[in-house]
C-alpha cells in the first residue's frame, strides 16, 4: 500500500448555509467486512443543497455530506472478498436494515429503518472512509470515473420510470439532474415520445440534446395533456396540480421530487379517471447495477449532465455554484 496520510479532509455543512473542509484523524483499519475507499469524485446532488439550506424534509445541519461517489478501493477488510484494492467502486448510500420484511423482500428503500450516507450517517465527502463492502459496486475499467459518478442519479431515474405502467407518452416536469436523469432512463427503456417542462433555456436545450421530443417552459404546462406517463421532479403544489391534470385516464402519476412539506391532490379527477399517483423513493441494487451498465455501454450521452468539475479545495464555490439555474451536475475533485 501507498503510504497513506494521517488525517483526512471531509466536505461539511456546520450550520445552516455553510460548507467547511474540516480535517479528521485518518479512519481506523477497515472492518472485516469493510473496505477503505479513497474517493475520486463526489457528485452534488439537489438534495444536498436541500440539506444545506434547511429545506429538507427531515435533515438539518451539522451534516457531513455526499451520498454520490465514485472510489477506488485502497484496503479490504479480513472477510471481504468480492472487491480487492485499486478497484473502482460506485457506493450506493442507502443503508437498510437487511431483516425487515422490505429488505427480505429485495425492496430496502422502503425499510422503515433504513439511513442515508450523508444525511441521517456520515457521508462519502472524505478524501478517505471504510464503507460497507455490500453497499458497493464495481465499477468496469473502460468507464471513466467522472461518468461513474453520475450512477447513483441515473438510478433514480430508473427506478422512477421503473414505477409507471405505460411509456406510450412520456411528461417530464423539472429538468435539473433528476429530470434529465428520468428522461434518459426512459429513452433507455424505450418510452414514446417524451416532453418536459422546465424553466431554464440552457436545461431546455440540454434536455433536446439527450433526445427529449419538446422542451417547453413552464408557461406552457396548462396547455400540455395527455400523458400515459408524468413524472413530477419538482413536487410543488402548482407542478403536482399540473401533473395530474395532464395524466391521461388510467395513467400513472410519479412524484421524483422532494416536497419540504405535505401537498394537496386534485381527487376528482384522480378517482373519476382511475390515475395512480405513485411515489419514487431513491432506487435499490439492481437500479444501481443497471445504470453502470448503461453508463458503460455507451447508450446514454450522459456525460452532458456534468456542468462543471471543481477541485476539492473549491467546495465552497462548488456548491454555490450547483445551486446556480443554469447548473445541472456539479462534480467535486477529491484529489
Ligand atoms: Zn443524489
Ligand atoms: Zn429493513
Amino acid at each position: 500500500m501507498t503510504a497513506l496520510p494521517n488525517r483526512i479532509q471531509a466536505i461539511e455543512f456546520p450550520a445552516l448555509g455553510e460548507v467547511s473542509l474540516i480535517s479528521h484523524p485518518f479512519p481506523p483499519a477497515p472492518g472485516p467486512d469493510e473496505v477503505l475507499l479513497r474517493p475520486d469524485y463526489l457528485g452534488i446532488c439537489g438534495t444536498d443543497l436541500h440539506v444545506l439550506h434547511g429545506k429538507h424534509p427531515w435533515v438539518r445541519p451539522p451534516v457531513r455530506t455526499g451520498h454520490e461517489v465514485v472510489a477506488r478501493v485502497v484496503a479490504v477488510g479480513a472477510a471481504v472478498t468480492r472487491f480487492r484494492p485499486g478497484q473502482r467502486v460506485v457506493v450506493n448510500p442507502l443503508l437498510a436494515c437487511g431483516i425487515c420484511r422490505a429488505c427480505q423482500a429485495g425492496r430496502p428503500n422502503h425499510c422503515e429503518s433504513a439511513k442515508v450516507l450523508g444525511f441521517r450517517l456520515p457521508g462519502l465527502g472524505s478524501t478517505y472512509l471504510n464503507a460497507p463492502a455490500a453497499q458497493l459496486h464495481a465499477v468496469p475499467d473502460g468507464l471513466a470515473p467522472t461518468l461513474a459518478a453520475l450512477a447513483e442519479p441515473l438510478a433514480v431515474g430508473i427506478h422512477a420510470v421503473g414505477r409507471a405502467r405505460d411509456l406510450h407518452k412520456v411528461l417530464i416536469i423539472g429538468g435539473g439532474t433528476i429530470g434529465l436523469c428520468v428522461l434518459l432512463a426512459a429513452r433507455l427503456a424505450g418510452a414514446g415520445p417524451i416532453d418536459i417542462v422546465e424553466p431554464v433555456a440552457a436545461k431546455r436545450a440540454l434536455a433536446l440534446r439527450l433526445g427529449a421530443n419538446a422542451a417547453h417552459a413552464p408557461e406552457a404546462l396548462s396547455g400540455l395533456g395527455g400523458y400515459s406517463a408524468v413524472f413530477d421532479c419538482v413536487a410543488a403544489q402548482a407542478t403536482l396540480d399540473e401533473a395530474c391534470r395532464a395524466t391521461a385516464g388510467g395513467g400513472t402519476m410519479v412524484v421524483v421530487g422532494v416536497a419540504d412539506a405535505a401537498r394537496a391532490l386534485p381527487l376528482p379527477r384522480l378517482q373519476r379517471f382511475e390515475i395512480d399517483v405513485l411515489g419514487s423513493g431513491m432506487y435499490v441494487p439492481a437500479d444501481i447495477d443497471a445504470a453502470i451498465a448503461a453508463l458503460a455501454a455507451g447508450e446514454i450521452a450522459a456525460g452532458a449532465l456534468i456542468s462543471a468539475i471543481r477541485p476539492l479545495a473549491e467546495a465552497k464555490d462548488a456548491y454555490e455554484q450547483a445551486g446556480q439555474r443554469d447548473s445541472v451536475k456539479v462534480l467535486i475533485d477529491m484529489g
